[in-house]
């Protein structure tokens, strides 16, 4: 019989205990580079002036109301999510390769991805996923939540603080035949180290080869480098090559619409003559699925990207609103490395500019990382990674004195 009193106690989640901490320090100083979440050059959330217009459009449509979407979502969401991702003249997409469900954000499409795998792939050895080491924690706990065994194949190196780009291919090589593989389509969370694309097609190639089964997170497509397609760029070539695959794609950055939860999982089958009817049957069990955990998705947030990404001038808007935020973390990045060599800080810091996206893996130790907490009142997550939009013009001189205390 059940017992509550025996459910162990289960550790605070290490991101969300840090946000706490960083709210109960009261030094007027302290810096907050712990959460992934955009910030302006004041250090406040900022609502994309795109945003604000979709909003106003919605306000003052007389037929909107309050609903149930469909289990799918909604399909205008979907279809513009769908061009999104692989691009608006993409085969698959004419085809009729690919089917797409609104989630609850990337989250949701990680979950839901990983739910219909559990449920449908099977392979003869023990189904296994691998993430990059390191990766999103959450990967971890999604895929082992729903009975698949996780694995992590290298990626990280200490030593250049780039890709382990042999360490990579050797381990997808010698994983089991037929193994989920899960990639980070850019700006790779939590290292800021991506590929270069002639390593992404030795890494399709292995991934061929040993027939495993590619499964992509999506979380910044345009954050990165400001231009969504170079984002999406890996994806497309995979879809190019033929690859059956799972795209989890989240609006939570690139739209700022990080608690509204607006997401998208796809779909996508090879082509073959029998591919529309394997999507449709694959569309019929992710239907079930959904329903049975969400009913239906929230609206909201996906209206407002779906307004977005549905009109021609709104969607150029968009593009420009990413440009500022890409390029604001841009200039942190040269802004940051160059007052480190400037200091003559200890150690190397061209990675802070070889690096993309939200996150920068300092090299930081996590003793220095403590000391910076408790010297400087500056808080960032254990393993020494940054969220460089936390930085700013007001800020970015006191972090960089900070860290050269810390290493010396
Ligand atoms: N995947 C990666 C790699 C992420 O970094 C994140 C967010 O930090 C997500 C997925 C999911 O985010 P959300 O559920 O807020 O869309």
């Amino acid at each position: 019989s059940f017992n509550a009193e025996t459910v162990p106690q289960a550790p605070e989640d290490a991101l969300f205990g840090l946000m706490a901490a960083f709210r109960r320090d009261t030094d007027p100083k302290k810096v907050d580079l712990g959460i992934g979440a955009y910030r302006d050059d004041n250090a406040k959330p900022w609502v994309l002036p795109v945003v604000k217009q979709a909003e106003d459009v919605l306000r003052k449509d007389p037929n909107l109301n309050h609903e149930y979407l469909p289990i799918a979502g909604l399909p205008e969401f979907t279809s513009a999510s769908q061009k999104l991702v692989l691009g608006a003249d993409s085969p698959a997409i004419k085809e009729k390769r690919i089917t797409s469900l609104q989630t609850i954000s990337g989250t949701g499409a990680v979950h839901l991805g990983a739910l219909f795998l559990s449920k449908f792939y099977k392979t003869k050895s023990e189904r296994t996923a691998y993430f990059s080491d390191p990766t999103w924690p959450n990967h971890f706990q999604i895929f082992s939540n729903v009975g698949i065994s996780t694995q992590t194949y290298p990626y990280f190196s200490k030593q250049t603080k780039g890709l382990d780009f042999e360490g990579m291919i050797g381990s997808i090589k010698s994983a089991a035949e037929g193994s989920i593989i899960v990639l980070h389509a850019c700006a790779h969370n939590p290292t800021g180290v991506d590929p270069t694309q002639e390593q992404w097609k030795e890494i399709a190639n292995v991934i061929k080869e040993k027939k495993h089964f590619p499964f992509f997170d999506t979380a910044y497509q345009g954050f990165a480098s400001g231009d969504l397609a170079n984002d999406a760029w890996a994806i497309r070539y995979f879809i190019e090559q033929g690859f059956e695959t799972c795209i989890a794609q989240s609006y939570a950055k690139n739209f700022g619409l990080y608690g509204e939860r607006a997401g998208c999982f796809h779909f996508v089958t090879s082509p073959s003559s029998d591919a529309e009817s394997t999507v449709s049957r694959v569309a019929s069990q992710l239907a079930i699925l959904q329903r049975s955990e969400i009913s239906n998705p929230p609206a909201y947030g996906a209206r407002i990207a779906s307004t977005v990404l549905n009109d021609k001038e709104l969607f150029a808007e968009w593009e420009a609103n990413l440009r500022t935020m890409s390029g604001r973390i841009i200039d942190m990045r040269k802004a940051l490395r160059s007052k480190l060599e400037e200091a003559g800080t200890p150690g190397k810091w061209n990675h802070i500019t070889e690096q993309i996206g939200m996150f920068s893996f300092t090299g930081l130790t996590e003793q220095q990382v403590l000391k910076l907490r408790e010297d400087s009142h500056v808080y960032m997550t254990k393993n020494g990674r940054i969220s460089m939009a936390g930085l700013n013009t007001h800020n970015i001189d006191y972090f960089a004195k900070a860290v050269d205390k810390a290493v010396r």
